[in-house]
């Protein structure tokens, strides 16, 4: 069998509307209206039917093998070189090898269809076997010109071969006669054009019926056997004019893609037959016709294999990949319709080397570099001597293609000197996957696309032009990944591996499923026994939760291991390690329910349920912080409930699990700060077998565990820094839960403690919550008690709060309270870094009993403090001690931290 193997197309990013070249020109040429709608598809600067037919090759070749190739025929009206084989630089380009036979094909509109044919024919011959066909046009008008409104650019390409044919070639037929409806002579720059009537009355209205009449006849098929009619023709209604004539039902047509790029001349039936593979079942026919000086017509038969076919841009991918222009100027400017002054800048030489360009052609066109035999050290360009400081081998480097590994920006930068047809010229280094770094132009983009970090693309592009001597150069740029800008801006876990116990079900399962979604590897383990925890257990939930994972594109793996006992919590994170050789993300989920009142609790109901919350949070919680330890990142997501929170009739187990789990947390939140490591707990609401009972109908169809997700997914990310917080979250409501401490009050004094009547007298204030505060941790609280908040700190606090109190007017007094004597001897430079909206920087220098205080940055201080604008005003106005502020992680201390004492004896701190 023998057809087409493979597809891709190429449309240039940019697109005009057509609207503005009739806004802008439409005093000028008003009939224009009649075509201003929708869009054609522009070149960029650095674009022509080349570096178009290298796109929509290497589209095209996703998946394939390219060393199979052993033929490419470009075809084009609008070749770059009249005398250099414009298909030579797309195999080069391609880096196919050099023992091929490459063609150009030009000099018509059905250019294209015919390389189809000579191509299917060769292979016919079997002497060829695979030949890459790729058609391609970028056509000039003069402006304000219906043509200007017509055309589009474009290229599509096809793979033609005897082995995993996607659409079987049935046969064709060809009407070859001299029709002139437009030409272009060989010294003129644009195409003389003759009466539309006559194109569309004698043209396509006749010559196209005549050749698919033809083909039907010839291999003995009716309209009936053709699924999808292929056929170009910019003038809409004719179109369908011609569709009529030949006996086709209109949904039978495919569109001539008018509205969204225009006709792409040469490349157009190759695009419109791309897109029509791509909507393509098994079993359909295909009937594609190109048309000029005559028509040749082509039928296909689609086969199974079009499902295997590996993911690609295609015609689709490529239409949506767009960036829509009303600047008319620009199109104009682009193809060169203005002349603009492009500095002196621009005037440097053009001319190229042939010498240096064969020599380097793989570099250059192909972007061949080099990967070191001996360290494996990839680089750009290939060079004599490995890169590589520690390796240094010679002549080690064996040929690495750069073009599809994917790269992101290192640095960049926006250069409105350098000369650019459209500035600011965007460049910077590129970063390759695997090793390889260089400096290269960005184009397809605008600044405010780029960012450090952003995944791009390499493209082959016109690097420069030598006008004088007609030669066009070619070179690699980088352009943006499409919709990469809005996915990094997404909370994405690439490279983030996560464990979530108990997600065979429920919770767990949506958790797992949105975090392999997002990118991350997931250990999904479940234990897969009965809500209570009872039963035998099973692998199938957690299997089940794998494959569907696997089936959407997730990388996971399961685990059957149970939390309650240290094995299966070692275990459990022994198989993200095997599996994905870390661990970044722990959710802590598993669970189950033994519900009995108080008095009938026993060992059955109390300890399951405390092995499995409490206990098991315990034990996959400690392996995995070790190794999140070491890495210096982790998220951990713990799990409560409004039972432990708040208490629940019959749940006395579980609520007391649910709120050990928020001690647990508690203090791993201060044991894990100092490794990036962010702990949290979520307290749920959502439909699972353990609410089916006890939700109403109504709430429990309303509860999905997608409404809970989300706000699981944000703790577990990077962007997140908050820890050692309760959520609540269900039903898309969300909100923080806290332990608060009320203000208080001081009763008795160290001579007389005090006694049970006056904790009765002063109870309500004892119990009065107005201005509770949340305390960070055990310090803090126990601070709050040894030296309990004054009517002073009060008042204090006010100042803080809007008072005049402000660390700008301390620093101004401190000169008045400093004790000369006390500072015999000190020779010390504080620096003060005061955050909050009154803070700043100070620097406070004591040297021989004299202080200098100002404002600034310190060279070389021997102690910095840190701390926000309202603790300095209670520092400074001795409502706190430095050391009540060290030990509650008011005050940060850097440097020389023992000499931050010597602030109190040197001043008086009571401003
Ligand atoms: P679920 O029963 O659907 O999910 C719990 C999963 O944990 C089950 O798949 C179960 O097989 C697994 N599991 C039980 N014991 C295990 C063990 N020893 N080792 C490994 N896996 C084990 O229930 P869910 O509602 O999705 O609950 C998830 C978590 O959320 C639980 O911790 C639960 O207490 C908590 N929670 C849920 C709600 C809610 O409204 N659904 C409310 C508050 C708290």
């Amino acid at each position: 069998m023998i057809g087409i193997t493979s597809y891709g197309a190429y449309i240039p990013r940019l697109r005009l509307d057509r609207s503005a070249i009739y806004r802008s020109m439409g005093w000028f040429a008003p009939a224009l209206i009649a075509v201003a709608q929708g869009e054609r598809s522009m070149c960029n600067w650095d674009e022509d039917s080349v570096t178009m037919a290298v796109a929509a090759s290497r589209d095209c070749l996703s998946g394939k093998d390219k060393n199979t190739i052993d033929g490419v025929y470009m075809a084009s009206t609008t070749m770059p070189f009249a005398d250099r084989q414009n298909s030579g630089i797309v195999s080069t380009a391609l880096n196919l090898s050099e023992d091929i036979i490459t063609s150009d094909f030009t000099a018509s509109q059905k250019i294209g269809s015919t390389a189809l044919i000579t191509a299917l024919e060769s292979i016919k011959s079997q002497d060829r076997h695979n030949i890459l066909v790729s058609a391609a046009d970028k056509r000039e008008t003069k402006g304000a010109y219906f043509y200007e409104m017509w055309f589009g650019d474009g290229a599509a390409s096809l793979l033609v071969g005897d082995t995993d044919v996607i659409a079987e070639y049935k046969g064709s037929y060809s009407v070859s006669c001299d029709f002139v409806d437009h030409y272009r002579g060989s010294d003129n720059e644009y195409d003389y054009v003759w009466e539309e009537r006559w194109q569309r009355d004698e043209g396509y209205a006749k010559i196209i019926p005549k050749a698919v009449n033809g083909l039907m006849k010839k291999i003995g098929i009716t309209m009936d056997d053709v699924d999808k009619l292929v056929y170009p023709c910019y003038f809409k209604r004719d179109h369908g004019t011609i569709a009529k004539k030949l006996g086709a039902t209109p949904e039978k047509v495919v569109d001539n893609m008018h509205e969204v790029c225009g006709e792409t001349g040469a490349a157009h039936c190759i695009l419109m037959f791309v897109a029509a593979l791509e909507q393509a079942k098994p079993g359909d026919g295909i009937l594609m016709a190109g048309f000029g000086q005559g028509c040749n017509a082509l039928y296909f038969k689609v086969t199974e294999n079009i499902k295997k076919l590996a993911p690609r841009q295609g015609f689709k991918g490529s239409l949506e990949n767009k960036l829509t222009t009303d600047n008319y100027l620009r199109y104009l400017k682009f193809r060169g319709l203005i002349k603009t002054e492009m500095g002196i800048r621009a005037e440097a030489p053009t001319q190229t080397a042939m010498t240096t360009l064969w020599r380097n052609r793989k570099m250059i066109l192909g972007f061949v570099g080099g990967k070191c035999t001996s360290c494996g050290t990839a680089q750009f360009p290939k060079t004599g001597v490995c890169v590589n400081p520690e390796c240094g081998a010679v002549k080690s480097q064996a040929d690495y293609e750069f073009a599809d590994i994917p790269s992101k920006i290192k640095t960049f930068t926006s250069d409105l000197l350098a000369v650019s047809v459209d500035p600011p010229h965007k460049y910077g280094m590129v970063q390759f996957e695997g090793g390889g770094r260089m400096m290269a132009d960005f184009t397809d983009c605008i600044t405010e696309d780029l960012k450090v970090g952003l995944p791009m693309n390499m493209t082959f592009r016109i690097h420069g032009q030598d006008k004088n001597r007609g030669f066009v150069n070619y070179f690699w740029k980088a352009v943006p990944v499409p919709g990469a800008a809005e996915q990094m801006d997404k909370i994405n876990f690439h490279n983030k591996v996560a464990i979530i116990t108990g997600a065979g079900g429920g919770l767990g399962r949506v958790y797992a499923l949105e975090l392999a979604r997002a990118g991350a590897k997931v250990v999904i383990n479940d234990l897969g026994g009965a809500p209570d925890g009872s039963g035998k257990g099973s692998a199938s939930p957690a299997q089940t939760v794998v494959d569907e994972i696997i089936k959407s594109g997730g990388k996971a793996v399961a685990n059957y291991d149970n939390v309650a006992t240290p094995e299966g919590g070692e275990n459990i994170v022994k198989t993200a390690i095997d599996a994905f050789g870390r661990v970044d993300i722990l959710i802590n989920n598993a669970g189950i329910l033994r519900d009995k009142s108080f008095i009938k609790q026993d060992g059955k109901t109390w300890n399951p349920v405390l092995d499995v919350h409490l206990n098991g949070a315990f034990n996959v919680t400690r392996p995995a912080f070790k190794a999140m330890k070491v890495q210096g990142f982790g998220r951990i997501v713990m799990t409560t409930s409004a039972a432990g929170l708040y208490g629940n009739f019959g749940q006395t187990n579980y609520s007391t699990a649910k709120l050990g789990i928020v001690g647990l947390m508690n203090t791993l939140k201060i044991e894990g700060a100092k490794y990036n490591i962010k702990i949290n707990t979520i307290a749920p609401i959502a439909a699972s077998r353990l609410t089916r009972e006890v939700m109403p109908p109504e709430i429990f169809e309303k509860s999905k565990p997608e409404f809970v997700s989300p706000m699981v997914l944000y703790l577990c990310s990077e962007d997140c820094n908050e820890t050692g917080q309760i959520f609540n979250a269900g039903l898309g409501f969300f909100n923080r839960a806290a332990v608060l401490t009320g203000h208080g009050l001081q009763i008795g004094n160290p001579e007389n403690p005090p006694t049970p009547e006056m904790i009765h007298e002063n109870f309500d204030k004892i119990n009065d919550m107005t201005n509770a505060k949340e305390m960070t941790d055990a310090t803090s609280a126990v601070f709050a008690l040894i030296d309990p908040p004054s009517d002073r700190e009060e008042s204090a606090e006010e100042d803080a709060d809007g008072g005049d109190m402000d660390p700008a007017g301390l620093f101004k007094r401190m000169p008045d309270v400093f004790k000369k004597e006390a500072a015999a001897g000190v020779d010390v430079v504080f620096q003060f870094n005061i955050k909050g909206p009154k803070g700043g920087e100070w620097i406070v220098a004591v040297k021989d009993k004299e202080c200098d205080i100002k404002p600034g940055a310190a060279q070389n201080p021997n102690c910095t403090l840190t701390m926000s604008d309202d603790n300095f005003v209670k520092l400074f106005t001795g409502v706190m001690t430095s050391m009540q502020a060290f030990s509650s992680g008011k005050l940060s201390l850097d440097g020389d931290i023992m000499k931050s004492q010597l602030i109190e004896k040197i001043f008086d701190l009571n401003l």
